[in-house]
């Protein structure tokens, strides 16, 4: 392409001849199709040949384009065109390359990467955007919070990676028992997850959760404490509606305590929490 640009140049009149218009053609092409040394390479090489064509022309070394005026004008025409096509069409499909990849970065920006839930930044988005509509609606939102049953001795007694395997087998269980379209279930950090429940009242979100923890025993993922010879889920649930709304942190915090009431009173149960009518409501296996 560099010597055609440089014979054209050269027998249709230097800076006279309509090839030379698809010069910028060269290294956008070779951006396009080798990638980004070859696209610099490509750059310096007519660089210098338009260089090399300007002083040869300055100095009278070119003859004039022998073709008729009408026909320099039709092909000066047809080359400008196909630059600007050319052009145009790498440039768009660089828009697109930009576009697909910001959307799976942003993707990955929000999903636990051993899991496949979405993570904690995921959850706080969408529970801010949630308590705001409940708060509006004057409707019920729901909070889960379940942490794995002495999960550091499990990661001891079967390693690390059969840990990781553990906490694949529990996602997919809480995945399976909070099935709405707008139920979310994230992984929160280590071995705790959170299922933000909207328009969920405090008997439905007491039946996941109790849902949650039996489907989680009846994988019997062996696994031999003082208290079970499975791995269990403790699980910590608090309801609220419109007014009673406070923010995300004090949820959170609240279905915190009642998990770790949970803890307190043995493990593998279900403490739940509702705001607006002030009681623990449910407290299974005690
Ligand atoms: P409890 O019943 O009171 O919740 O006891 P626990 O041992 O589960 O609680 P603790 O918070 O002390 O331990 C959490 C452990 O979870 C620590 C770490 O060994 C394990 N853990 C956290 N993140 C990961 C992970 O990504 N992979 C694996 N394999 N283990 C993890
Ligand atoms: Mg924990
Ligand atoms: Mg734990």
């Amino acid at each position: 392409m560099a010597l055609g640009l440089v014979s054209s140049g050269i027998n249709t009149g230097g800076f006279e001849g309509p090839t030379i218009l698809m010069a910028p053609m060269l290294p956008v092409l070779a951006l396009l199709l080798i990638g980004t040394r070859a696209g610099l390479i490509a750059c310096a090489v007519v660089i210098l040949i338009l260089s090399v064509l300007f002083v040869a022309e300055v100095n009278g070394l070119i003859s004039p384009n022998p073709q008729s005026a009408e026909a320099q004008l039709v092909t000066r025409f047809i080359a400008l065109l196909a630059t600007v096509l050319v052009c145009s069409l790498v440039a768009w499909e660089f828009a697109r390359m930009n576009h697909a990849m910001l959307g799976v970065m942003s993707g990955q920006a929000l999903t636990d990467h051993l899991t496949g839930l979405k993570n904690r930044r995921a959850l706080e988005e969408s529970m801010a955007k949630e308590l705001r509509r409940a708060r509006r609606s004057k409707g019920w939102v729901s909070l889960i919070i379940c942490d794995v049953d002495h999960f550091k001795h499990y990661n001891d007694f079967h390693g690390h990676s059969a840990g990781d395997t553990c906490l694949i087998a529990v996602a997919n269980v809480l995945k399976a028992a909070a099935r709405r379209p707008h139920d979310l279930v994230c992984r929160y950090g280590g071995e705790e997850f959170v299922a933000l429940l909207p328009d969920t009242r405090p008997n439905g979100a007491y039946r996941v959760a109790e849902a949650m923890r039996a489907g989680l025993e009846s994988q019997k993922i062996p696994y031999r404490d003082q208290d079970s010879d499975c791995v269990t889920l403790t699980l910590g649930v608090v309801s609220v509606a419109g007014a009673d709304i406070d923010d995300m942190e004090s949820l959170l915090d609240t279905a915190d305590q009642a998990l770790y009431a949970g803890k307190e009173e043995g493990r593998n149960r279900v403490i739940a929490v509702n705001l607006s009518e002030g009681a623990v409501v449910a407290d299974v296996n005690a």
